[in-house]
């Protein structure tokens, strides 16, 4: 068989320990012998992330700008414990924050869905999308300790040097106090790439907050939504036959429970950040859950929602067998194909990037998975294999189909 070319190459992000070892194995088993692969290749590797002084984490993020389409392994973020362990000259930050804060990114999470790993809520018969909103609120906040007898007030000052002041409360006794922001600019961000995805994934979206109770602050984000909503995305939404739709976030929990699933739900940041782990969780294992960055400038940036593993990765150092699920790194890679498939017009490309879809879930449908599905699956006929079989098994199931 031929291999099947591409035009424009992908931003290819390598990264760390299990997730490393993966990545090599699903170019050298599922990628290589059917694609004339191109990538620009980026190591966020932590070695040579210190070796870099991290410039290569922006570089990545630069040319991913320039591309459009860039695939991520997880890598680690240091700690303390990294410092020494990578003799590290710097506590270098978190490349998804540093790739984040260049692309001005929502993050859309999505759970892969197979027969025999039934999600806890029985009718849940679809995926749920969450989009987090990655900007402000809590996670840039200012945080004082106060003691009684002090007041707390808001105050604003403008750049013509007036100012504004509200009153927060008059401690009698000791608290606490909190200062969070949010940026009209962001939530246009945050509402349009939610927008866009919706429309590009065929299907709904939900939005909520808790405007009844901050009327102010909550009420910015439904109204930024409304107007952008109403202004420039109505009549595409009319068009794709798909819906928009606002609610308060306790009717939102209570409605996605009972719901069947197969919507997009944008939240919040701190609602996305938790919203998220329930949600995969209850669709099943972390090891079965995507990511994908979207830019207001509409670039992608697809990664698996899990670590690296590390635990696997240390029985893997000792020459133990490991069983670790490569389903969500390697969706990240056809997540990619697919996507510069369609931007470049290239047919091929993308039938190729859904076939090894089908191959990984018939894989699984057929009994054959990793450890962590292991555990879960209600299927008769199942079996755990290692992680290089279970890719070789992706494979023959992947040559059935082409
Ligand atoms: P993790 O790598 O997601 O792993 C946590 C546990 O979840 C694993 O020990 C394993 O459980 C299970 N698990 C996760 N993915 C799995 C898979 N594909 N197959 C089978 N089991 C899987 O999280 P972590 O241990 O908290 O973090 C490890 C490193 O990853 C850290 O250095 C952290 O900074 C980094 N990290 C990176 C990203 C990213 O790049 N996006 C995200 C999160 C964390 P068992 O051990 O019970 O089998
Ligand atoms: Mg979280």
């Amino acid at each position: 068989m031929e291999k099947i070319k591409m035009t424009t190459p992908l931003v290819e992000m390598d990264g760390d320990e299990m997730t490393r070892v993966i990545w090599k194995m699903i170019k050298d088993i599922l990628l290589l012998p059917y694609l004339d692969l191109k990538t620009e290749y980026y190591d966020l590797g932590l070695v040579h992330r210190n070796e870099t002084d991290d410039q290569v984490t922006v570089d990545s993020a630069y040319a991913t700008k320039k591309y459009g389409v860039a695939v991520k392994c997880a890598t680690i973020t240091p700690n303390a414990a990294r410092m020494t362990e990578y003799q590290l000259k710097e506590m270098w930050k978190s490349p998804n924050g540093t790739i984040r804060a260049i692309l001005d990114g929502t993050v859309f999470r999505k759970p892969i869905i197979v027969k025999g790993i039934e999600p806890y809520v029985s009718n849940w018969k679809k995926p749920i999308t969450i989009a987090r909103h990655a900007y402000g609120d809590i996670y840039k906040n200012t945080e004082l300790t106060v003691p009684a007898g002090a007041t707390a007030e808001l105050l604003i000052t403008k750049a013509d040097g007036s100012q504004e002041r509200a009153l927060i409360h008059e401690f009698k006794d000791a608290g606490i106090v909190q200062g969070v922001h949010n940026l009209d600019s962001s939530i246009r961000s945050f509402a349009r790439a939610c927008f866009n995805f919706a429309l590009d994934q065929k299907e709904d979206i939900w939005f909520a907050t808790k405007d009844t109770i901050s009327k102010k602050y909550d009420h910015r984000f439904k109204d930024i939504f409304a107007e952008i909503y109403e202004t420039e995305y109505q009549s595409k939404f009319e068009k794709a036959g798909i819906e928009y739709f606002y609610t308060l976030i306790d009717d939102a929990v209570a409605r996605v429970i009972r719901s069947e699933g197969g919507f997009i739900w944008a939240c919040k940041n701190y609602d996305g950040d938790v919203m998220s782990d329930m949600v995969a969780t209850a669709f099943g294992s972390l090891g079965m859950m995507t990511s994908v960055l979207v830019s207001p400038e509409g670039t992608y940036e697809y990664e698996a929602a899990h670590g690296t593993v590390t635990r696997h990765y240390y029985k893997y150092l000792k020459g133990e067998i490991t069983s670790t699920n490569s389903i969500a790194t390697l969706f990240a890679w056809t997540g990619a194909l697919r996507k510069r498939g369609e931007l470049d017009g290239n047919t091929p490309l993308c039938s190729f990037a859904d076939k090894l879809e089908q191959a990984a879930i018939q894989t699984i449908e057929d009994g054959i998975m990793t450890g962590d599905l292991y555990r879960l699956s209600t299927l008769p006929n199942k079996r755990s294999v290692d992680t290089e079989t279970f890719l070789k098994e992706i494979a023959l199931h992947l040559d059935a189909l082409l």
